[in-house]
């Protein structure tokens, strides 16, 4: 029987300290939140963030554009904050209107305000080991692992999912760990060989998004299970991972909701907090 990891009492301890850290600085730190048109899942979140920054005296500051917005009025919109020296830092809401590619606009903001992490720059300084924005989801994983205690050096961990935003970065933050790191993907699973790494995982990360993607039974005696997976399957929320089974063979296992999700927020206000102390400096 597994050891439930939950995202919340981790996430409450990380929100003292940041708590602490905004009260010694000179200015409230302020976060723009841009969403372009209308989405029910991103106003959730919005909410969710607004709630986590004004908990932290976070200046939240929110604007919605129009669902016809150009390109280049949003890139004009997000220099205009990259120029506003009272900004630290600036999130773009996804999902994005389709004449909005969000892989060039994010491109657009400053690293230095980046506090998603998901800039060229700050992507490429996890390699060098010297990120200091990182993607906030594969921070949150990283924070969960160590929460369990477990040394990752050596160990043999097999991530699911190759997205830019989650399992890239993630790798990357393993590796520098000396975790020996499997990355599995779509490929992975047409060749039918996703069961065989999965089973030699001592930690297993999923975050694909198919609900029952991982069978319980694949997941080894003793394993770590972190979910980040999050589907709706008819009203209930649940993970890419069989929860129940994998429960009875894992040492610990993260529960979906309540797992990833709490810390994912915790970690843009961190990057936030961050962002702010770089720029006084
Ligand atoms: P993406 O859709 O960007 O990436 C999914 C990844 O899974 C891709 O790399 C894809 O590979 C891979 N994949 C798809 N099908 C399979 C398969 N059958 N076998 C193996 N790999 C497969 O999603 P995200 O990374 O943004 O998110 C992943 C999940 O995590 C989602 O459920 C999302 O909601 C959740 N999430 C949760 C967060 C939290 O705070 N808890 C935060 C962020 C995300 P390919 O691209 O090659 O097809």
């Amino acid at each position: 029987m597994a050891k439930l990891l939950e995202g919340k009492p981790i996430a409450e301890k990380i929100k003292e300290e940041l708590k602490a850290e905004v009260a010694g600085m000179k200015k409230k730190p302020v976060l723009v939140s841009i969403m372009v048109g209308e989405n029910a899942g991103a106003e959730a979140y919005v909410k969710q963030q607004k709630k986590n920054a004004e908990n932290l005296s976070i200046d939240y500051q929110f604007q919605k554009l129009g669902a016809d917005t150009s390109e280049a009025a949003l890139i004009e919109t997000i220099q205009k904050m990259n120029a506003d020296s009272s900004v630290n830092g600036v999130i773009i809401q996804m999902p994005l209107p389709p004449q909005i590619d969000y892989k060039k606009i994010s491109q657009f903001i400053s690293p230095d305000k980046d506090i998603e992490g998901m800039h060229p720059v700050n992507i490429g300084k996890i390699v060098f080991g010297k990120a200091k924005l990182i993607p906030c989801t594969a921070q949150a994983v990283m924070e969960l692992l160590q929460a369990t205690g477990v040394d990752l050096y050596g160990k043999e961990v097999v991530v699911v999912g190759h997205s830019e935003i989650v399992g890239k970065p993630l790798a990357l933050l393993l590796l520098e760990r000396f975790a020996t790191t499997t990355v599995c993907h779509i490929g992975t699973s047409k060749a039918g060989k996703l069961e065989e790494h999965v089973r030699r995982a001592e930690v297993l990360i999923v975050a694909v998004g198919k609900a029952g993607l991982i069978k319980g039974e694949w997941v080894r005696e003793g394993a770590i299970v972190i979910d980040v997976g999050i589907n709706r399957v008819e009203d209930k929320i649940v993970g890419d991972v069989e929860h129940e089974e994998a429960f009875k063979r894992a040492s610990i296992i993260t529960p979906v909701p309540g797992g990833v999700g709490p810390l994912t927020v915790t970690m843009l206000m961190r990057n936030l907090i961050q962002a702010a102390k770089l720029q006084q400096s």
